[in-house]
């Protein structure tokens, strides 16, 4: 498989931000994903992963050593067993082709999904999810297992861990590391709601209501918690529209913060330090961001 030099890795995120990949490859199957890891073990290169690229921040002078982004590194598997929907998935596959899955059988699980961008790897890593109360509301929820593949210069091995094994959070997953995520295997039962697609498309509704989709973000930038809302603590401390250079705190939402143009990675992480400044100021509130730094940062 082909490993270029110098890729800009802007064109991978949903910001729109980030400086070059060193080295970047574009696997499709798992016997790719092991030749370009071994590929950069070879010539002693760090190697970093990347999903659907929707809930990262790359640094402007990029990342070093070998990317590997698995945007490609997709292929779904839909069974019905007995009374379960059974979906096996490569960890690049996109979340929406669990939601038109979960859809087609009118099962609840759609509904969390709808509007979830980036891929399923992606969304276990982060416990994606929704925080409306219902049930399924994050990834955490539905993955029955997943498969871990790990090099350790020598040998790949890949591991499997039961949903037990693992500790899901609030937007984390912990306890399968180190490694990349390959597979991941849902089972859900067969109970339809007739009413699904209306709620899917409501849902779809308000966020676009909501959200400022029509703008390169990475969706919320910080944490909520029990005791507060992001979004709220944010436009309280009236930061709505605060900018530096093309980063600005949405005008819409105010856990978002938009990429107007020609945002940099500096830009943008210099208005997330204000913001974290600002409300604990204002408010006692330390901010923590959802969003992950990659890359070479000073
Ligand atoms: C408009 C918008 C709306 C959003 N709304 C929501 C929302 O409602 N709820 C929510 O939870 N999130 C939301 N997000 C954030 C984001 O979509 C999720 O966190 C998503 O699950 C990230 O998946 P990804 O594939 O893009 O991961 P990436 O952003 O590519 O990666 C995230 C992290 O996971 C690591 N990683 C990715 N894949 C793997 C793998 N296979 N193995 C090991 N590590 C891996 C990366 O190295 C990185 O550290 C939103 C984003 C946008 C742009």
């Amino acid at each position: 498989m082909e490993i270029k030099a110098g890729i800009a890795l802007a064109d991978y995120t949903s910001w729109l931000i980030g400086g070059p990949a060193d080295y970047f490859a574009l696997p499709t199957n798992i016997e790719e994903l092991k030749s370009c890891w071994k590929w950069g073990f070879e010539r002693s290169l760090p190697v970093s992963f990347l999903g659907g690229g929707t809930n990262v921040l790359i640094s402007d002078k990029g990342i070093r050593g070998l990317t590997i982004c698995l945007r490609k590194f997709s292929k779904i598997e839909i069974n019905c067993e007995k009374s379960n929907l059974k979906i096996s998935c490569l960890s690049g596959t996109a979340k929406s082709e669990l939601l038109k899955a979960f859809l087609k059988y009118k099962l609840q699980p759609a509904l969390f999904l709808a509007g979830l961008p980036g891929d399923v790897g992606g969304g276990i890593v982060m416990n994606a999810g929704v925080a409306e109360n219902f049930f399924p509301r994050e990834f955490g929820e539905i993955i029955e297992s997943f498969n871990v593949l790990s090099f350790d210069g020598k040998i790949f091995s890949i591991k499997k861990y039961q949903h037990h094994e693992i500790s899901w959070s609030y937007r984390h997953s912990k306890g399968w590391e180190p490694g990349v995520i390959v597979e991941a295997f849902i089972k859900w039962p067969i109970e339809e709601d007739s009413s699904i697609l209306d709620k899917v498309k409501q849902a779809n509704i308000i966020r676009l209501r909501k959200q400022p989709l029509d703008m390169p973000s990475c969706g919320s930038v910080f944490i909520n918690s029990a005791q507060h809302k992001s979004a709220q603590l944010i436009d309280s401390c009236g930061l709505k529209g605060f900018r530096i250079g093309d980063a600005q705190v949405s005008t819409k939402h105010a856990n978002f913060i938009v990429n107007l143009k020609q945002a940099t990675a500096q830009d943008t992480w210099s208005v997330i330090l204000h913001v974290q400044k600002s409300v604990y100021e204002q408010t006692g509130v330390h901010l923590k961001t959802e969003v992950v730094r990659l890359g070479e940062w000073d």
